[in-house]
């Protein structure tokens, strides 16, 4: 398989590239299966035909900004007062603005868990166009 980042040829077992230091899976400038460059939005490899995968970068609607759901759930429930788990997102704006409200009128911690109910039932959703 090939870096779908920088187009190295790299193991099959290897999670991070050794050449330009992304994760197996990440960038999408070039097919994982021949190595050859594709178009950033392409769905198929005009090389060798394969499916491309999509990738998983921080600030993809619907998948926790690509981070581990278990991780933002105990990130949340322990730290969410104070929006940690927005941070680990990537939804700075939404961190800054629990900051704020834990402190003015205490109901970060609401906020929290409303966030980690929908965490946890699989409905939170990272907006890409509230990201800083
Ligand atoms: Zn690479
Ligand atoms: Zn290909």
């Amino acid at each position: 398989m090939y870096c779908t980042n920088c187009g190295k040829e790299m193991n099959e077992n290897q999670a991070i590239c050794l050449n330009c230091g992304v994760k197996t899976g990440d960038g999408n400038a070039f097919c994982q299966n021949c190595g050859n460059a594709v178009a950033p939005n392409a769905a198929v490899c005009l090389s060798c035909g394969v499916a491309i995968k999509k990738t998983s970068s921080v600030g993809v609607e619907g998948e926790l900004g690509g981070q581990n759901k278990l991780m933002i759930a105990l990130v949340c429930f322990f730290l969410g007062g104070i929006g940690i788990h927005n941070f680990i997102m990537g939804e700075n704006k939404k961190g800054i603005f629990k900051i704020i409200m834990s402190f003015v009128c205490g109901i970060g911690g609401i906020l929290a868990l409303i966030d980690f109910i929908k965490i946890l039932i699989g409905k939170y959703v990272v907006d890409p166009t509230k990201l800083i």
